[in-house]
């Protein structure tokens, strides 16, 4: 409540005389920053705290969020962009960060009439949310990536990924090795993907990318259903469309949870897939480029593939970057990683013939 308070004086929520009127709750499932909606007398905000673990730099991140709002504006105000769009919101000093006893916040106006998912349901919500999210990258297509600031320096490099588990296996700190040989033994024989990955990357257009299409990163309306904001832009970064496509194939093709260890039910369903390729690539078809198009089989792999590699890591370094909660929870994570890694290459034909 205290913080309610001082947030709410802030961002100019309420007069003093109406301070105890402030309420603040937790909003959402997000899983890096600790995200609760602050309601005044005025329209309610969204405050999030910020993981400083996760972005040391929060000047430059909170810089290319706005970069990237003021384009979508321009674009929605000439009628080229028809998702909300979400927006800092400035204290009453003009600032876009405050420091509440060393912990860093900001505002961002609240999208009312919404809601969002962390499993996606069927084939219409996967199409739904991939269309959004091409909307989101055609919007950008114009958009110089070279201006947003790489927040986290390699984000998606396979290569660098693999080379960090090495070392965590060189390392073994937490005497955990054992229990992972086997992960360990399967990344390493992945690594002829890296050639694969690199090689095409000479060949793409870089991109101003999302980074993070995870179905809990748009927002749903609540009486249509239909999209009405791409949202979290922390990890916007110069990059390739691949990466975009291959989190969502990642994120919206499992019926499981990531940290599900039921693995029989891991699998790539394949008219999650389908949506998937109908509703992203429709908004960009008049951009893409053929090789873009055929990557995006390569970014599929990838990703599920680095984000087990990520989880393994993580486990073997003692869990330093992703929560857990439970003994093991990382290792359990990389484990369901790679097994919807391999039901994709089971699949590769059919899913690959979708793709053309
Ligand atoms: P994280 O970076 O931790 O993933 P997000 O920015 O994705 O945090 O926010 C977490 C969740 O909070 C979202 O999935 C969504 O449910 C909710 N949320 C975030 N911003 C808004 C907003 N502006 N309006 C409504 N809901 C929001
Ligand atoms: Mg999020
Ligand atoms: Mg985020």
């Amino acid at each position: 409540q205290e913080q309610a308070k001082i947030l709410s004086e802030y961002f100019g929520l309420n007069t003093s005389s109406e301070a105890k009127e402030v309420t603040i709750k937790p909003i959402g499932n997000g899983h890096i920053n600790t995200t609760l909606l602050l309601q005044g007398t005025k329209s309610p905000v969204v405050v999030q705290k910020l993981n400083t673990y996760v972005f040391p730099e929060l000047n430059e991140l909170v810089n290319n969020a706005r970069l990237i709002e003021r384009h979508l504006e321009n674009k929605k105000n000439s009628n080229n962009y028809k998702l909300d769009i979400i927006k800092h919101v400035a204290t009453t000093e003009q600032k876009y960060l405050v420091d509440i006893n060393g912990d860093n916040w900001r505002a961002l106006e609240f999208i009312g009439g919404s809601y969002s998912e962390d499993v996606v349901i069927n084939k219409q919500q996967a199409k739904i949310a991939a269309n959004a999210f091409g909307q989101f990258a055609a919007a950008l297509e114009d958009f110089d990536a070279k201006k947003l600031f790489p927040v986290i320096p390699d984000f998606h490099h396979l290569a660098k990924r693999i080379e960090a588990l090495k070392s965590a296996v060189n390392l073994d700190k937490h005497d955990r090795l054992s229990s992972a040989q086997d992960q360990v033994d399967f990344c390493l024989g992945q690594e002829g993907l890296v050639e694969e990955l690199e090689l095409l990357k000479t060949k793409l257009p870089l991109r101003a990318c999302h980074n993070d299409t995870k179905i809990n990163n748009m927002l749903f309306c609540s009486k249509k259903h239909n999209a009405k904001a791409v949202i979290d832009l922390d990890t916007c970064m110069s990059g390739y469309w691949l990466f975009d496509f291959g989190d969502m194939v990642r994120t919206f093709c499992s019926p499981e949870e990531e940290d599900s260890t039921n693995l029989d039910n891991v699998v790539i369903r394949e008219d999650i897939f389908e949506a998937i390729v109908e509703g992203y690539v429709t908004p960009l078809k008049n951009l893409i480029t053929h090789v873009e198009k055929q990557s995006f089989w390569v970014g599929a792999k990838v990703m599920c593939l680095m984000i087990g590699v990520r989880f393994l890591t993580d486990y073997l370094d003692g869990d330093n970057y992703f929560c857990i909660k439970r003994a093991g929870h990382n290792l359990d994570r990389a484990k369901n990683q790679f097994a919807l890694y391999q039901d994709l290459l089971k699949k590769e034909g059919k899913l690959k013939a979708l793709l053309d």
